[in-house]
């Protein structure tokens, strides 16, 4: 396995990086990406080929089942470096179908780390729960709805979260987006629409006009 990853290396400076040198010696410079990708550790949801994004594009963070904890000094440094150095201007928190973390958080888990980190999505599980009763939804549906439970609880933290909050406070980027990545067809859907929230600010053109009006 190993071999196969250093001859993939190969192939990628022959066929990618060699005919793209520009590209490549431009980021080798500087990285400018505009996006914020969090999402989960699996390896199945590679970011840069499901999106088909070029290396530079995406500051990636990636954990078990894609959450956003407030005490993992790890994401909160990456989200320092990525909303306050880097300027990104969107976040995407996206989360993927058959997905362990989930089924771990569906079934409980009691391993030490897996079951503590788990923990953070507890609020996805118990809105599921309920979702799950009212509608007698099988498992697989019930997993694919706590799925898209854990990215809006998460895209929560990051709203509540006092870096992004402040920001949004007076109106400035990022947006935060809600995506789910199907490993089934490799299709991505939005399950939540971007959006930096906050107090909107009213154009002071239109607030003179409505005075004169
Ligand atoms: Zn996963």
């Amino acid at each position: 396995m190993i071999d196969q990853l250093l001859e993939g290396n190969r192939v990628f400076v022959n066929d990618e990086f060699g005919p793209h040198e520009s590209y490549y010696k431009a980021i080798a410079a500087r990285q400018s990406p505009k996006v914020l990708w969090i999402g989960c550790s699996d390896s199945r949801v590679s970011e840069d080929v499901i999106t088909g994004s070029r290396p530079g594009t995406m500051f990636v963070h990636r954990n078990v089942a894609n959450i956003v904890a407030f005490n993992d000094v790890n994401i909160a440094s990456i989200l320092e470096y990525a909303v306050v150095h880097l300027k990104v201007e969107d976040i995407i928190v996206c989360g993927h179908t058959r997905c362990g973390g989930i089924a771990a958080i569906e079934d409980g888990v009691h391993e030490n780390y897996i079951a503590d980190w788990l923990c953070i999505a507890t609020g996805a599980k118990e809105a599921t729960d309920r979702i799950a009763a009212e509608r007698k939804l099988s498992r697989e549906q019930k997993l694919e709805v706590l799925t898209a439970e854990n990215v809006k609880l998460q895209i929560k933290h990051l709203h509540n979260l006092a870096l992004i909050r402040n920001r949004h406070a007076r109106g400035v980027l990022p947006r935060i987006h809600g995506w789910l990545y199907r490993v089934e067809t490799g299709t991505i859907e939005v399950l939540v629409e971007g959006r930096a929230a906050g107090r909107t600010k009213t154009p002071a053109k239109k607030t003179a006009a409505r005075r004169r009006g």
